[in-house]
């Protein structure tokens, strides 16, 4: 059944939202036996607010008419704060924080009626693109589609727990440098990541506060659209959420393409891209051509060529700060004092930080170093304005430029093990450019090969996340 559908029986009082929500809870924890999706499901919350919609049901009560997300179930990634919910982030070091408010989204989706089941698996803090960078204590989520492979990360949950379930969902995950198209390509769902200030990012935890991005993650172009509707929009809370008037996503669904031009990057198709994955993504550029776009190949150099390092030296950076508060005192986990609190924070976040959280926090702090600041930090400052140049370039010609979303088909985790973290960070080379330049991208599921998802990334000018869904649609359509 389509959330569409859904939402109108709900409205008509044709399904009893409470039972659903009972049976979606059980349904969520028997999953979670077996492939990790969540880190907390939020059981008590979710029949509470059951309850109350269906007693405002009951009631007829008037309003409930425009609610966008009546009924549905929402689960959302770890690191965005839900009011009196466990939000750790996947890491030890905040076991036990229990926010006393509730994201700019969370307050969003709990206006429009949605249901909030939990929280959602993903590498520590947002570092990494399998999920198995998880925090000390915590389970590595599955792939659905294959349990002995990643789901991608760092929203892994998200993307997993969007394929699996059987019921009428959406996720929201969070993307620094690729963790909504990432997993959503490895997984065969559809992961917006909108313009960088589009959706506030009040109540999220930060990663890097010149990047994250919140957005939708679901199994039709549809749903995805339905949320970012929801999430959308100016928060006074976050300095850096644009003040613009909001877009109606869902108009763009039936949208014709033709007329649309989009530019195949040239550099994003050179080697160490799978061929398997190469050939479905011509597939996918296919199904756009059929429905009338034209495409055309473009030269982008500096994105493929210097994103990464570009990427991780901000990403890095932003992340030394912002853990830097996470020291046993103030949020999550706390032990006996002892020693002076040089002793006691190096103790508390020895134990309690992941190996990649501190490997992220010893470059950050090395990159921002008095001495090395202008050569790394602020260089990468000047070579993001040069991508972002670069890329509105591009879109004076083209509507979307396009890519393969990863380079490979999603890994096993034996075939993880052996990567070094260089190569591990490589797996972003396609979207560290738009999230450096903090344009929205989507991932658009294309088919499969050896019976593995492959995904196609569409990129797309600052703001313009409308053609984005145009443009899925169309390849949606055409599958
Ligand atoms: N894989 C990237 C990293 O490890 C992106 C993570 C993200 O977007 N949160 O930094």
């Amino acid at each position: 059944m389509s959330i569409h559908d859904f939402i109108k029986k709900v409205k008509n009082n044709e399904i009893d939202i409470v039972e659903h929500t009972q049976k979606v809870i059980e349904e969520c924890k028997e999953i979670n036996t077996e492939y990790n999706y969540f880190n907390t499901i939020s059981e008590e919350l979710a029949l509470q607010q059951a309850n109350n919609i269906q007693k405002l049901i009951k009631n007829k009560d008037k309003p409930l008419k425009n609610k966008k997300l009546l009924g549905v179930v929402i689960s959302v990634k770890d690191g965005i704060c839900v009011k009196d919910v466990e939000s750790t982030a996947g890491s030890r070091i905040l076991q036990g924080y229990k926010p006393l408010f509730d994201a700019f989204v969370i307050q969003r989706v709990k206006e429009e009626g949605g249901i909030i089941i939990g929280k959602t698996s993903q590498d520590e803090f947002g570092f990494g693109s399998f999920s198995v960078n998880i925090g000390v204590g915590y389970k590595v989520p599955k792939n659905p589609i294959d349990k002995e492979r990643s789901c991608g990360g760092s929203s892994g949950g998200a993307a997993g727990i969007s394929k699996k379930a059987s019921f009428p969902h959406i996720s929201l995950g969070e993307s620094t440098g690729g963790s909504i198209a990432e997993p959503a390509s490895f997984c065969d769902v559809f992961g917006l990541c909108p313009t960088y200030g589009r959706v506030s990012r009040y109540g999220l935890i930060d990663f890097g506060n010149s990047l994250d991005k919140i957005g939708p993650i679901g199994r039709t172009i549809e749903d995805v659209a339905l949320l970012m509707d929801v999430i959308e929009g100016y928060g006074k809370n976050d300095s850096t959420s644009l003040n613009v008037k909001n877009e109606d996503y869902s108009k763009y669904l039936k949208k014709s393409i033709k007329e649309m031009k989009v530019g195949i990057i040239k550099e994003a198709f050179a080697e160490g891209v799978e061929p398997e994955v190469e050939k479905n993504v011509y597939n996918g550029i296919e199904e756009l051509e059929e429905e009338g776009a034209k495409a055309e190949e473009i030269s982008l150099e500096l994105p493929i060529k210097y994103g990464l390092a570009t990427y991780y030296m901000i990403g890095t950076s932003e992340a030394s700060t912002n853990l830097a508060k996470y020291c046993g005192m103030r949020y999550g986990i706390s032990e006996k004092l002892e020693g002076s609190f040089n002793e006691y924070f190096t103790r508390v976040r020895s134990k309690n930080l992941g190996d990649e959280a501190k490997r992220r926090i010893i470059l950050g702090t090395f990159a921002r170093m008095a001495g090395y600041r202008d050569a790394y930090y602020i260089k990468a400052m000047k070579v993001r304005t040069l991508m972002i140049q670069e890329y509105k370039k591009a879109f004076k010609k083209f509507d979307a430029l396009v890519s393969p979303t990863v380079p490979i088909l999603p890994p096993k985790f034996s075939e993880i093990e052996k990567l070094t973290p260089l190569q591990n960070y490589m797996m972003d080379v396609m979207l560290v450019g738009p999230n450096v330049a903090g344009l929205p991208h989507l991932n658009v599921p294309v088919g499969y090969e050896k019976n593995l998802p492959v995904g196609m990334l569409l990129i797309a000018d600052h703001l313009q996340e409308g053609k984005l869904i145009q443009l899925g649609s169309a390849v949606e359509k055409g599958k």
